[in-house]
């Protein structure tokens, strides 16, 4: 088998290998990937480091042929990337083809901003001198994303990094380099210059560990847990450099009583158990109001019955396997936690056989949980949801903010004045009125509050806040 390397300076470097596994088949090796060591990464920023003065003064056109080729490539090869995404990390191949779309569709939208990039001119308040506020890219970025997200994650990150002229060192998490290659692969062929984007596939604690020790990097962008996330910050102060963090949720969805209940159903469901509840938007704490409560526990337990678990590769699934043994681990343990705790299992919560052996899991619904409990207040990150019944909107609204995260918050109502209410009161980055927790949109801001993220936000126009550096110019001419 084909050992995909890594990218350093422009050149395709070996190393040892690493086997990637597919969570619907773990008999299946989707390839042999490069695990770089130490010594690669310290050579892939300096590359960086070296490439950054001519990158940065690129034109904007060039900039914008690369990141155009690189969509149309993404979009045009979406089956078969998101064929490769599905089977190294286990969404529905549905799943994984809507998320090679989203990532062209960012590619394009920063392919845009390319050429679109402005600054402001202002007088100043001394007569005969006027002021340019313009942005300068910052430097050297450094990359680091998860496994959920194996091909929409480095895409919002890379693409605008590269459109406002900083080089990058890319680390993807080890479960799933099979897409980060890929898109790496599309970039360089679309004809970066050599060191302009490095790949670096490894150990977070080796490789990425290197990136957080270099003083080379201006910033370091990173998304995954919040233990990690609080390493990259003191790294990041230690250094001082910029860095932006996204971390985890517990996200709620309240359910009122005059909420259109399938409808409610619906945006439960998708936004607990879809992707194998592996988003960090997911809903894993759905706030139920009386009145509606037992239709609600008994319709959401009807639609889970229906769901097909299975190969993500198989036409008709609805929900593919969990990443891998590790994850499989936590999420049985918080259901027996669960349980332990005092709040009813309802529905699902086993593990499955199917044809080929993989991580399957019967998605978890759980009753009469408090927020006190342990699995309404850490992060699971799998197929398990609790419903927490509130006697009314005010409580759902306290019990909604009774949390250390704050990324995305919904509301199932048809009254204007509790969702108008809930927008404005909620705690959170993203709020959602009568839509899923998860899923959001390419072209505007994604980030969350509290212990959720830090620094600025993500994609559309904000990402320039992160990816540039303000510079305000004084002239007397
Ligand atoms: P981790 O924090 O374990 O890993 C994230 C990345 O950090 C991986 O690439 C990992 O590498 C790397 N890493 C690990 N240790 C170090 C280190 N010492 N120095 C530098 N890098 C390191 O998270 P997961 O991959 O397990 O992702 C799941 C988590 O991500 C969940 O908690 C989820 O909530 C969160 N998440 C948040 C999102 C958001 O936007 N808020 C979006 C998606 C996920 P490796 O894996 O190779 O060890």
């Amino acid at each position: 088998m084909a050992l995909h390397q890594n990218l350093i300076a422009g050149e395709w470097v070996g190393g040892d290998a690493i086997a990637n596994i597919n969570p619907s088949d773990t008999n299946d090796v989707v390839g042999e990937y490069a695990r770089g060591s130490a010594q690669d990464m310290q050579d892939a920023i300096a590359a960086a480091k070296a490439a950054f003065p001519a990158w940065s003064r690129s034109g904007i056109l060039e900039r914008h042929a690369i990141l155009k080729k690189t969509a149309d490539e993404i979009l045009a090869r979406k089956d078969e990337l998101g064929a490769l995404l599905s089977r190294e990390e286990g969404k529905t191949l549905a799943e994984g083809i809507g998320e090679t779309i989203r990532a062209a569709q960012i590619f394009d939208f920063f392919a845009g901003e390319a050429l679109r990039l402005a600054g402001e001119t202002l007088p100043s308040v001394r007569p005969g001198i006027g002021i340019e506020i313009t942005r300068d890219p910052l430097g050297v970025i450094g990359i680091i994303t998860p496994w959920n997200f194996p091909i929409a994650i480095p895409a919002w990150k890379i693409a605008p990094a590269l459109c406002y002229g900083n080089t990058v060192v890319f680390k993807p998490a080890e479960l799933v380099p099979g897409c980060a290659w890929a898109i790496v692969d599309i970039l360089n062929r679309a004809g970066l210059p050599k060191g302009v984007l490095n790949l670096v596939m490894g150990k977070g604690s080796v490789v990425g560990q290197v990136m957080l020790d270099s003083p080379l990097l201006s910033g370091i962008t990173f998304t995954g847990s919040t233990g990690t996330g609080k390493r990259v910050a003191l790294a990041s102060v230690e250094h001082n450099r910029k860095y932006q963090l996204e971390m985890g949720g517990k996200n709620p969805m309240v359910v009122l009583d005059d909420a259109d209940l399938a409808n409610a159903v619906e945006a439960c469901v998708n936004g607990s158990f879809f992707s194998t509840g592996q988003r960090c938007t997911a809903s894993s704490r759905l706030i139920v109001t009386e009145g509606i409560h037992d239709r609600f526990v008994a319709a959401v337990t009807e639609r889970l019955n229906g769901l097909v678990i299975d190969n993500a590769l198989k036409a008709g699934t609805h929900i593919g396997p969990v990443v891998d043994a590790s994850q499989m681990k936590q999420d049985e343990d918080y259901i027996e936690i669960g349980q332990k705790e005092g709040a009813k299992l309802v529905s699902g919560g086993e593990r499955l056989n199917r044809e080929t052996p993989g991580f399957y899991l019967k998605p978890a619904l759980f009753t009469e949980a408090t927020n006190q409990m342990r699995i309404s207040r850490e992060e699971i990150f799998g197929p398990v949801a609790s419903v927490i019944r509130v006697k009314d909107y005010d409580e759902a609204l306290a019990t909604a903010n009774d949390t250390t995260f704050g990324l995305s918050a919904g509301i199932c109502t048809t009254s204007l004045k509790h969702a108008t209410h809930f927008k404005r009161n909620v705690e959170a980055g993203m709020v959602m009125v009568n839509v899923a927790t998860a899923g959001v949109d390419f072209h505007v801001p994604f980030g969350g509050r509290k212990g959720s993220s830090f620094g600025s936000r993500e994609q559309g126009k904000y990402a320039a806040e992160f990816y540039t550096s303000v510079k305000t110019s004084y002239t007397l001419a």
